[in-house]
């Protein structure tokens, strides 16, 4: 079996549920010990991070991403055991096959094959690691990101490994995500007999005009590398059970997936303008879950381009699709940062895997951007 499915069945039997690590980080120090990388264990709350480097110069190019897992579901519904990985029919199963312990062990094979065959680097090799990116991401990357600019520790180029492919592997790199912004909408009306409707106030009556106008709004156009911005409701709670009864409050939870054409403050505007327009008694809770990131194309998506298209026959395109990543608390600094890696289709589902021979392609990958931006 070759090293990086080896690797991978080592950390997916490593019950890792975010946010625990399951020794996921210490094995992998103890691999980068072995090639000169200084490791250091940085513990915030409950959640465990590692950062380990390998050189003192710059440029330094910075492999990222998480030992964590989202739950199985349940077990029995599993072809196989979930944190028992099981190659069948070319593929590996297992929770964290593809998002994203395959990889991290790529990252890591690569790594080792790259300094075996020799090479100088010129330049730094660094690891980003985290067991908090499928939870609350409060300290996780974002901590680490921050210890390393205090001590004015600057990354140029970061990989993260998350699946990223759709159809085919090497069809899809991401060099942006989207922005995520939560509201709770707490519509507040007087609860009464629903044959005396003059003596109640509907919240529900109130609000629906309203939704009907947010339903309606186009936020954006987006632009050359966003979708246009999108509103989704995905809660509606109102009501006492009772079928005489006028509810006297109503509970509406949506969220916005939005682009880099607007911010989260003008979103938040717009809103309130159309509650207030419509006469709506409201409290609203906001939860920002990440502003949009977005990385111009550059040296290294077209180091990971060039190396995806010389071993997958695919030329990748640009997308900023998908949920939020971790990408967005290390973009600001400046970095580039792009992620590329299986694909994505089974992730976070029963019977998650991944297809042997991609991860051995994406040691090749990451292999060949180390020769191209290193040397
Ligand atoms: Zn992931």
């Amino acid at each position: 079996m070759s090293a990086v499915l080896e690797l991978t069945k080592e950390l997916v039997a490593r019950r890792s549920l975010t946010p625990e690590d399951a020794g996921c980080q210490t094995l992998m120090a103890g691999r980068l010990a072995k090639l000169g990388f200084e490791a250091e264990h940085l513990r915030f709350g409950e959640v465990d991070n590692l950062w380990a480097r390998r050189g003192k110069t710059g440029p330094l190019l910075v492999f990222a991403g998480h030992t964590d897992v989202v739950p199985s579901g349940p077990a029995e519904q599993w072809s196989s055991e979930p944190f028992t990985p099981a190659l069948r029919d070319g593929r590996l199963y297992g929770r964290g096959t593809a998002d994203m312990k395959g990889g991290l062990a790529a990252m890591l094979v690569a790594v080792e094959r790259y300094l075996a065959s020799g090479a100088k680097p010129k330049g730094s090799i660094a690891f980003l690691i985290t067991s908090d990116e499928e939870g609350p991401s409060v300290d996780g990357t974002v901590k680490v990101v921050e210890s390393l600019e205090k001590r004015g520790e600057k990354m140029d180029w970061c990989v993260l490994g998350e699946p990223s492919c759709l159809e085919r592997f090497g069809d899809t790199l991401r060099n942006g995500r989207r922005g995520s912004l939560t509201g709770i909408l707490k519509v507040h009306g007087i609860q009464g007999h629903v044959a005396y409707p003059e003596r109640a106030d509907n919240p529900i009556h109130r609000v629906a005009p309203a939704l009907v106008e947010l339903i309606g709004t186009r936020w954006d156009s987006g632009n050359e590398f966003f979708p246009p911005t999108s509103f989704q409701i995905s809660n509606f709670n109102s009501g006492t059970g009772a079928g005489n009864v006028i509810p006297g409050d109503a509970t509406v939870r949506f969220n916005f997936r939005y682009s880099s054409a607007v911010t989260k403050d003008e979103l938040k505007r717009r809103v309130h303008a159309v509650l207030d327009k419509m006469g709506v008694r409201y409290d609203v809770d906001w939860r920002p879950m990440g502003d949009p990131f977005l990385t111009s194309p550059g040296d290294l998506s077209r180091a990971m381009q060039d190396a995806v298209e010389k071993t997958t026959g695919l030329r990748p395109k640009l997308d900023t699709g998908g949920g939020t990543s971790d990408g967005r608390f290390i973009a600001p600094t400046g970095a580039q940062v792009i992620e590329f890696g299986p694909r994505n289709a089974s992730i976070h589902k029963i019977d998650e895997c991944v297809e042997a021979h991609e991860l051995e392609q994406l040691v090749d990958i990451y292999e060949d951007v180390l020769k191209r931006l290193l040397g």
